[in-house]
Formats: structure tokens, sequence, C-alpha cells
């Protein structure tokens, strides 16, 4: 189908950006388009004015400071895949960007745009969630910085306001000794994480000091494995340790259900890749 007609806008800040979205009725941002297009053409969205984020020159950069790595809104998968100094710093989101989708999805679609969307199998929020990222948003009031646990509401839901926008995510860079890694199964035809783990693991003297887990595509958002966490802190850094903790991936979660995966298969697939990631983690620590 083609898209209702609407009205292109082409800002070149956020200040201009918030303006047209606030006056503007019935407006929407776009970014990368790799959802909101499909949505468009298939009438399940119909704006009236796009505001196309992708001259903002301000939302384009991933710079290290302070001990945190800061990811502008519209650095696109690909950057994200390839940043030198997120390979450096945090190489866990670097690794879950080069999972999503294709080369093509990967150079136009976006951070901002993906965690704005909250696609329940969306491959980001495993390892924001991992990371314990914060999510920085400008609006009419101001700016805010929202834990991603507190961002993502469910499905295709988020803590952003009316007339709001993404404009960073803010991620901790990884102290020496940390390994991660990412496991997923994915949908053949769009990559779309049917489950997706992002583990973190830090070990000293033989024993897991650090764990952090997060898991996407199970529930309606993506969240933070705490039985898994738990279960690993402070126990000998073993494959035994890492099987027995994994079993705790799906606890207190409704897996959801769809052509691909019942909830008792999800919640399978959790303690899996949970197992896999974390025996990746670990041996990336060593
Ligand atoms: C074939 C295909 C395969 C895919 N496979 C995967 C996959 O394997 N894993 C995965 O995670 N994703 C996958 N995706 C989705 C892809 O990652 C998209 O890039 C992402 O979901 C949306 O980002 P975007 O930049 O394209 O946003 P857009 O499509 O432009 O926007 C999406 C929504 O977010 C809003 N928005 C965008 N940017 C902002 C912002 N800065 N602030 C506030 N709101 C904003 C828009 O208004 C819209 O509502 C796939 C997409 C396609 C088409």
């Amino acid at each position: 189908m083609i898209a209702q007609p609407f009205e292109y806008h082409a800002p070149e800040s956020v200040s201009e950006a918030l303006k047209l979205l606030g006056s503007l009725e019935n407006s929407r941002v776009l970014a990368g388009g790799q959802s909101l297009i499909p949505m468009m053409k298939l009438r399940l969205s119909g704006p009236a004015h796009l505001i196309d984020l992708g001259r903002i020159a301000e939302l384009h950069y991933i710079a290290q400071t302070n001990g945190n790595v800061r990811i502008g809104a519209m650095s696109t998968h690909q950057q994200v895949a390839t940043s030198e100094t997120l390979r450096k710093s945090c190489p866990l989101l670097a690794e879950v960007a080069g999972h999503i989708g294709d080369v093509q999805v990967r150079n136009l679609g976006t951070i901002g745009g993906s965690v704005a969307h909250a696609d329940p199998a969306a491959d980001y929020p495993a390892a924001l969630q991992a990371l314990r990222a914060q999510v920085r948003v400008v609006g009419p009031g101001g700016e805010r910085t929202i834990s991603i646990d507190d961002f993502l509401i469910d499905a295709f839901s988020t803590a952003l306001a009316e007339g709001e926008i993404v404009s960073e995510i803010i991620v901790g860079a990884d102290r020496a000794g940390v390994g991660s890694a990412y496991r997923k199964l994915q949908q053949p035809a769009s990559g779309f994480s049917v489950c997706g783990v992002a583990a973190q693991l830090g070990v000293a003297g033989g024993k897991i000091t650090h764990a952090r887990v997060g898991v996407t595509g199970v529930a309606s958002r993506a969240y933070v494995a705490k039985g898994v966490e738990d279960a690993l802190a402070g126990q000998p850094a073993n494959a035994a340790t890492l099987a027995a903790a994994s079993q705790h991936a799906a606890e207190g979660v409704d897996p959801l259900s769809d052509l691909f995966a019942a909830p008792d298969y999800r919640a399978h697939l959790a303690r899996v890749e949970a197992r896999r990631a974390l025996e990746s983690a670990l041996a990336a620590a060593k």
C-alpha cells in the first residue's frame, strides 16, 4: 500500500524539531524509517507531518566522557557496530548492533529510533538492560534522564511524553576484566529476536565479581534477569555455576506467544541463550 499523504519537514537543530513537534498537529519524528515507514505503508500509522531528524548534526555522535559512552540518538546500527570507541569501551553494545536485521537495515536504522519504538523483539534493549543504560530525552519542559528499565513500559510503549524526543543513550564504559556476549535465536525472515540474551561478567580470583544479564524477545518488554544475576554473584566462575544460574532466566515473566514460539518454548530459550551468553562472556573475561 501507499502511505497517506503527509508533509515532510527537515529541521537542522533539536530546538527546531521540538518546535515543529509541538506546533504541528498529528506530527511524528522520522529517524531511519525502518519501522515507521513500513507502518505508514500498512496504514497502521498515518501522521500528517513527518519531522526528519536526519539532518540534525547534534544527534550524530559516539563519544566517551568520564567513564561513560554517550551515543547520539541518530547513530545508525552500523555506526554502533563499527565504533572503535564502543568496541574498546562497551563491546556488548557494538556486538548487539551487528546482530540487527541486515546491512540495509543497519545502515538506516538508529539506536534512538529502536529504543523509542520499543519493539519487544528488538535487540538493543537486552544489552541496554544488562548495561543499566540511561536514556536522555528532550522536550518542551527541558531534558530528563530515565533509566532504560523505567523508559521501557510495555510493548511499543515508553516513558516518552508528548512532544519529547530521545536525544542520547548513555552506557558505562567496561571495567578491566569484564567480558560480555550476546546470544539470540532469531526470526529467520527479519532477524528480530525470538529470544536474545546479553550478558556481562567480571571475574577475580576465580569468583564472579560482577554479573549483568538482560533478556529481549521473551516478554512484552526487555528485562533484567535478576534471578540469574543474584545466583552468580560471588560464586565460582565455572560452567556448573553458569548452567545453574541460567535456570532463573525466565523467572517472574509472562512469556509471549506467537507463530514463532509458544510461552514454554520461549522460557526454555531464555534459559539456553542465557547459559550460552554467560559462557561466552566468561571466556571473554579471562
Ligand atoms: C527488514 C527489517 C529487519 C529488522 N530486523 C531487526 C532486528 O533483527 N533487530 C532489531 O532490533 N530491529 C530490527 N529491525 C528494526 C530496526 O532496527 C529499526 O531501525 C528500529 O526499530 C527503528 O529505528 P529507526 O531509526 O528506523 O526508527 P523509525 O522507523 O524512523 O521510527 C520508529 C518510531 O520511533 C520514533 N522515533 C524515532 N526516533 C526517535 C527519537 N529520536 N525520539 C523519539 N521518537 C523517535 C518514530 O516517530 C517512530 O514512531 C528491522 C527492521 C526491518 C525493516
